[in-house]
């Protein structure tokens, strides 16, 4: 399909295909491309990291009306890297 330059998509185009790629509605080819990107880019990899978790924990409170402990033990080590993430940059 549409050819992509060496640096592949940006973080902008990732962004406008998270929810289609999350929904699974995403073109093969353009889920490899958001891949390939979140590799080469922590900043996107937390974004999807914490948009999958937030769908999951959603989705677990309307299964279990509650937030499972291991869970939310994931989520907290996520927050604190990212408040190293930012500590650091
Ligand atoms: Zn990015």
């Amino acid at each position: 399909m549409i050819h992509t330059h060496e640096n592949g998509i940006t973080c902008q185009d990732l962004l406008l295909n998270l929810s289609s790629y999350i929904d699974g509605d995403l073109e093969e080819s353009m889920c490899e491309e958001l891949k390939r990107h979140m590799e080469g880019c922590q900043n996107c990899r937390v974004v999807f990291d914490t948009t999958t978790r937030t769908i999951y924990l959603y989705q677990s409170r309307i299964e279990r009306d509650e937030i499972p402990p291991e869970v939310r033990e994931r989520l907290y080590s996520k927050l604190n890297l990212d408040d190293f993430l930012k500590t650091k940059a």
